[in-house]
């Protein structure tokens, strides 16, 4: 089977296939990659690429890994699918395990579902569904913060930040309570100030209120946003006072991202209900998970079932393989790795901040924004890095990276040198 990609290939996806956000007609350049190997992705033409976005947060071990690559070979001989309606097997088992090992100690249950976006939609099923087991049927909206990602399908879309997709599908989404993104940074000193539009919207809201939902730590793909945990933890606190739920979405944050394995760490509190995903794989297939509470699980269950159930739920590959990468970050280094790439992009993102149309550089754990003054041209950016040798892909404002936790030293400063490069050539 030939891996080439002729200009046919590329002339028939650019006119049959959709990538994320795009349009069909007035598209730019899509880059075939026909390798990927540790930290580099390798392109058709033989060009490798440093890559600085982990696949959106998932690659954490890195491309083609052996120990991944086995665990899958291994489940393939075995089964690759099988129902998880009245069946079960030892990969779901086996993951659900060290799930709950690994996050807060009050989460008791696991829902396995195929995409983060998914899981969203289930932790929101579960806050509306334990509400109405309770006997509170009108707590059914959510209160959440702008600037917040929680994915595509509609649910979730109608917690995302409302000026990015909520335009389009206006009357459709659900109607959600939103207050402003919070406002004390990750190290800024705390102001009990910085609650006091989420207290208002809570004290009179409380009783149409279901679940508050939030990214934390880091607000992702809304807009790159690091916030103190002191938020957080009064946030907790809150749910607590007024009787509403806590969801936190770890899709992004989760594995040891944000320096802590998991980010509401930083706050020492632990959710009703928790998401996570992306990085559950390492980056090999689509899974992701909705964790709750004995409390949640249980008055839901008294009450009848949780309604929702994916055909390919708990897909035994997919289970097999995040096994494997749960053990490869607990048998491994990531903290000490995580820590060392935010040491390196902190020392190499800095020059950034003495450019003209640099807005604000910061990082936290191993993630790197270069949040500029103007949004960036997709077009003329993308083929800047490519020549670069760097694979990083900015949305609006926000150059931003993630990198493999595996990625050494020097790769991570030829990444950061390669941003910098390019901004100087940009003019905006
Ligand atoms: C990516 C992401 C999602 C959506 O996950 P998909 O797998 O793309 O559906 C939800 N929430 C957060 C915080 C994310 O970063």
């Amino acid at each position: 089977m030939a891996d080439t990609v002729t200009v046919e290939d590329l002339e028939f996806d650019r006119q049959h296939i959709w990538h994320p956000y795009t349009s069909i007609t007035n598209c730019y350049e899509m880059y075939p990659v026909t390798g990927a190997e540790g930290v580099r992705l390798t392109l058709a033409d033989g060009r490798q690429l440093i890559d600085g976005m982990a696949s959106w947060w998932s690659a954490i071990h890195g491309y083609n890994h052996p120990e991944l690559n086995e665990a899958l070979q291994r489940q393939l001989g075995k089964m690759a699918h099988v129902m998880f309606g009245g069946i079960t097997h030892p990969p779901a088992i086996r993951l659900a395990r060290q799930l709950l090992d690994v996050t807060p100690a009050l989460l008791q249950q696991v829902f396995f579902a195929d995409s983060g976006s998914v899981s969203v939609e289930v932790a929101i099923k579960m806050a509306i569904q334990y509400w109405v087991a309770t006997g509170k049927p009108a707590k059914k909206r959510l209160l959440t913060v702008k600037k917040g990602y929680h994915g595509d399908t509609f649910a979730p879309m109608s917690v995302c930040d409302p000026e990015g997709m909520h335009e389009v599908f206006s009357g459709m989404l659900l109607d959600n309570v939103f207050v402003e993104a919070p406002q004390c940074g990750f190290h800024d000193d705390w102001q009990e100030e910085h609650i006091a539009e989420f207290k208002v919207a809570l004290d009179k809201h409380h009783q149409a209120i279901a679940a508050v939902i939030l990214e934390p730590i880091v607000q992702n793909a809304g807009g790159m946003r690091f916030y103190s945990p002191a938020y957080l933890k009064r946030v907790r606190e809150l749910c607590d006072d007024y009787q509403v739920l806590l969801i936190l979405d770890e899709i992004a944050t989760g594995f040891g991202r944000t320096g802590k394995l998991f980010a509401c760490e930083y706050a020492d509190i632990s959710p009703d209900i928790m998401c996570v995903g992306k990085a559950l794989t390492g980056g090999y297939m689509t899974l992701a998970a909705t964790l709750c509470t004995q409390q949640v699980a249980h008055t839901i269950s008294n009450q009848g079932v949780l309604m929702h159930g994916p055909t390919f739920m708990a897909n035994p590959l997919a289970c097999s393989v995040a096994s494997a990468s749960l053990e490869l970050l607990q048998a491994g280094h990531w903290k000490a790795q995580v820590e060392q790439l935010s040491i390196t992009m902190e020392a190499c993102l800095a020059p950034c901040r003495e450019l003209a149309n640099v807005a604000d550089v910061r990082v936290l754990g191993a993630i790197g924004v270069v949040e500029l003054k103007q949004p960036v041209d997709m077009k003329t950016i993308q083929p800047l890095f490519v020549n670069e040798g760097v694979w990083v892909r900015p949305f609006g404002k926000l150059i931003y990276i993630m990198p493999p936790y595996v990625m050494e030293q020097e790769d991570c400063q030829l990444l950061c040198k390669a941003i910098y490069q390019v901004i100087t050539k940009i003019k905006n």
